[in-house]
C-alpha cells in the first residue's frame, strides 16, 4: 500500500491543532528526503512548515507516521511530546527490518556520489527560492534539489514527481554559464510542479499550452533559449571530459 503525502499531511495538521488549538495552521509541506540513516527534519520558513521525512520511512504505516508527526510538531513548538506518540514511532524504528535498512544506508554512504544543491558556482536552493518568490508567490513546495552526478547535456533538467525531486545537469554549474540560464532550467522544472502531467485519452501531456505560456513569462526567456541553442554543442563536448 502506498501512503499518499496528503494523508501524512493530515496527521501534521491534526498534531498542530492538538498542540496549539488556537493558532492558525500554516501551510504544511511534506516530502521524503534521502537522508542517511534515520533522520527527519521540520522547519518553518516564511510562515510555512516544511517536513522532510527520511526516505527509510517510505513504507512506514500511517499510525507510526502519526507518532512521528506529534514528535516533530511537538519539537517545533517546544511542547511536551505525548508518550504514546514516541512509543508507536519507536516500535517501528526499532524493528529489525528498519535497523537493517539504516545500517545498510550508512554503509552505502561512502560509495554514494554526494549530490547537493550547492554547486561550485550556483546554489540551487537559492535560485529556487528567488524564482518561487518572483514568479509563483512562494506557492511551489520545495522539492529535493540536486545537481546531477554526471554532466549530462541532452537533459539539462529533470523533475521526478513521485519523489518530488529536481535534478539539474552539473554541466550548468560553471562560470561560463550565465545565471539566467540556470534559472531558466530550474524555472522549467518548477513549471512541471505547477502544471502536473495531463492525462487525455491515455496520453500524457507535460508541456501543455498553459505550460508554454507560463514559460514565456520568464524575464530572460529569449536570451536563455538562444544561449542554450548556441552552447549545447559545447556543453556536450565538456560533458565527455
Ligand atoms: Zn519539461
Amino acid at each position: 500500500m502506498i501512503i499518499q503525502l496528503d494523508q501524512i499531511r493530515e496527521l501534521y495538521i491534526e498534531a498542530f491543532r492538538w498542540f496549539a488549538p488556537k493558532r492558525e495552521i500554516p501551510p504544511i509541506h511534506i516530502s521524503f528526503y534521502p537522508y542517511i540513516g534515520i533522520n527527519h527534519t521540520i522547519r518553518i520558513r516564511d510562515g510555512q512548515i516544511f517536513v522532510r521525512i527520511g526516505e527509510i520511512c517510505h513504507e512506514m504505516p500511517l499510525p507510526c507516521h502519526k507518532g512521528l508527526a506529534y514528535i516533530l510538531v511537538g519539537k517545533l513548538l517546544r511542547k511536551k511530546i505525548p508518550a504514546g506518540a514516541r512509543a508507536v514511532y519507536s516500535a517501528y524504528i526499532k524493528s529489525d527490518a528498519i535497523r537493517e535498512k539504516a545500517s545498510a544506508s550508512k554503509r552505502a554512504r561512502g560509495r554514494k556520489v554526494v549530490t547537493t544543491s550547492k554547486g561550485a558556482v550556483y546554489d540551487l536552493d537559492e535560485i529556487f527560492a528567488g524564482l518561487n518568490l518572483q514568479y509563483f508567490g512562494n506557492a511551489i513546495p520545495e522539492p529535493v534539489l540536486t545537481w546531477s552526478a554526471n554532466k549530462t547535456y541532452r537533459i539539462l533538467g529533470h523533475h521526478d514527481a513521485t519523489h518530488e525531486h529536481i535534478a539539474i545537469s552539473r554541466s550548468l554549474d560553471s562560470r561560463d554559464v550565465p545565471k539566467f540560464v540556470v534559472e531558466y532550467v530550474v524555472f522549467h522544472e518548477m513549471l512541471h510542479i505547477h502544471h502536473p502531467t495531463q492525462h487525455v485519452n491515455g496520453r500524457k501531456y507535460n508541456h501543455t499550452p498553459a505550460f508554454k505560456r507560463d514559460e514565456e513569462k520568464f524575464a530572460y526567456y529569449t536570451e536563455a533559449e538562444r544561449w542554450i541553442e548556441r552552447n549545447v554543442r559545447r556543453l556536450k563536448r565538456e560533458a565527455k571530459r
